[in-house]
Parts: C-alpha cells; sequence; structure tokens
C-alpha cells in the first residue's frame, strides 16, 4: 500500500494512482478513492467557508487530470506538481468555478504543466457546457453557489466543487434564477446514482443520495421559515436572518444574508414575494 500521511499533518491525504487494493475488510476512504484513479489534496487554508481547506481533486493517470488546482501556496503547489508528475503529466484542468480559492494556481500549474483549462466562464480552452465530457469528465451545470458552477462525473464519482459540502451547507449567490436552478440541479446529482461525491472543501461524501435530500430539505425548510417570518409582517433584513437563519454563528451572517437575497429573489421570481422587503445589500 502506498498512502502516505506527512507526520504531523492531516492536509496530506495522498495515495497513489494505482494502489493494489489488497487489504482484507472495509477499505479506507483513501483506498476506495485510489481505486477510482482519484486522490484529494488538501489546501492548508481552513475558514467558515473553506471548511477544512480547498480540495484539489486529481484524477487518471497518462495523462492525469486536475479539478480545481486550489489557492496559490507553495505546500499546496508542490503536493499538486508532485502529484501530477506521478501520474505521468496532465491532460487538462477543470474549474467547478472561479472563485479564487479554487482557481487561484491555474496560472502557475499552467506554467509547469501546459494543458487545456476548461470553466464555464473566463479565458479557457473550453467553455463548459451541460454534458459536455473534458477528457473522463463530463461536466455537468450546477449554478446556485456561483453562476459558472459546474460538476464533474466520472464513472460512480461526483466531483461537486461547492454545490455540495464536506460539511454544513453552501451559500447561494442571488444571480437571476439562482435558487431554482440549485434545486433543480440537486435533485439531478441526486438521480445520478453515485457512489461518492467528491466536494470542494470537506471530506467525500458516501452517501450521496442522503446527503442531496438533506441539501434540498435544508434550502426547503429555510424557506418555509422564511415565509413564515414573511406572513407575520417581517420585512427587514436583520429581523429576516434572525427569523430564519437564527442558528447560524456570527461568522456566517454575512454569507446567510448572501443566500437571504437568493431566497427573496426565488419568491419574487414565483410572484410569493410580498412588497416591502428589505433586500440584503451585496
Ligand atoms: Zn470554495
Amino acid at each position: 500500500m502506498n498512502t502516505r500521511i506527512t507526520p504531523g499533518s492531516a492536509r496530506r491525504v495522498r495515495t497513489s494512482a494505482n494502489v493494489a487494493f489488497t487489504v482484507s475488510g472495509e477499505a479506507s476512504e483513501d483506498e476506495r478513492l485510489a481505486q477510482r484513479g482519484i486522490v484529494r489534496l488538501r489546501a492548508e487554508n481552513p475558514g467558515p467557508l473553506t471548511l477544512s481547506g480547498t480540495n484539489t481533486w486529481i484524477v487518471g493517470g497518462d495523462p492525469a487530470w486536475v479539478i480545481d488546482p486550489g489557492p496559490l501556496l507553495d505546500d499546496h503547489l508542490e503536493d499538486v506538481l508532485g502529484e501530477i508528475g506521478r501520474r505521468g503529466g496532465l491532460g487538462g484542468i477543470a474549474l467547478t468555478h472561479d472563485h479564487d480559492d479554487h482557481r487561484e494556481s491555474v496560472p502557475v500549474l499552467r506554467q509547469r504543466f501546459p494543458a487545456p483549462l476548461a470553466a464555464g466562464r473566463g479565458e479557457v480552452e473550453m467553455l463548459l457546457a451541460d454534458g459536455a465530457f473534458f477528457g473522463p469528465l463530463q461536466a455537468l451545470r450546477t449554478p446556485g453557489h456561483a453562476p459558472d458552477h459546474f460538476a464533474f462525473l466520472m464513472g460512480d464519482a461526483c466531483f461537486t466543487g461547492d454545490a455540495v459540502l464536506g460539511e454544513g451547507s453552501v451559500f447561494i449567490s442571488p444571480d437571476p434564477g439562482a435558487l431554482r436552478g440549485y434545486l433543480d440541479a440537486l435533485s439531478r446529482l441526486r438521480e445520478l446514482g453515485t457512489a461518492v461525491l467528491c466536494p470542494g472543501h470537506g471530506p467525500p461524501i458516501w452517501d450521496p443520495r442522503a446527503r442531496l435530500s438533506e441539501y434540498i430539505e435544508h434550502r426547503l425548510d429555510r424557506e418555509r421559515l422564511l415565509l413564515d417570518a414573511l406572513a407575520r409582517g417581517v420585512r427587514s433584513t436583520t429581523d429576516m436572518l434572525d427569523a430564519a437563519w437564527s442558528d447560524v454563528p456570527e461568522v456566517l451572517r454575512p454569507a446567510a444574508s448572501v443566500t437571504l437575497a437568493a431566497h427573496l429573489d426565488k419568491l419574487a421570481e414565483e410572484g410569493r414575494l410580498p412588497d416591502g422587503v428589505e433586500r440584503p445589500l451585496q
């Protein structure tokens, strides 16, 4: 077995591409990923929105493909470059979305391994469309967290970026149709019947159906709480957050108010938003 964890650091979760699986009994998480040619490299940028750090996922070999190279941190980049080198070079880089913590190291990575970049927007070699293939990855449009957001399907694994996280929920960016599009995307992911979700932050999810149902329920719960508050005459951002996001810690309140705007947009699009509701400032 070639699993190597650097002493004193849980960050480097490395497994070689072609680990022979010979251990009897329950396979470890790294082994189950390795059986699929997948490795998770976690960047050391923990925070309220990045959880334990941004995940870079590397799949396949001769060449390898990278999903979200991550933030520009020396140690992380070294890990990513080393893994690509061991896997026989780089076929391409796929971005789930263009937030900095996912894309920042793209230029430096491409200096070392020139390879096409695929994303939902920006200066790229391949502009993603729903259902399109990029190497072994099939792009699935998953708006919500960002308008350019895509997930990637490979075999029975799905790389979900920030559409589904390893822990907790995500904030929804209030673009037109964002929340409706997000709920549709979650339902669609659930129907795929994948075995594992590989998120942009946090650990892999081995019960995709249950987690996706939780995510959908969570959004609908928030909507119910918000509708109750509106029915009681609540109109201000502060009071709406108190009513429907009371469990959210202070540090995540700005993210909650962004998501509140997306919820209000959905209600407005559906003709269910009463007059005089304060929309959170962006
Ligand atoms: Zn992120």
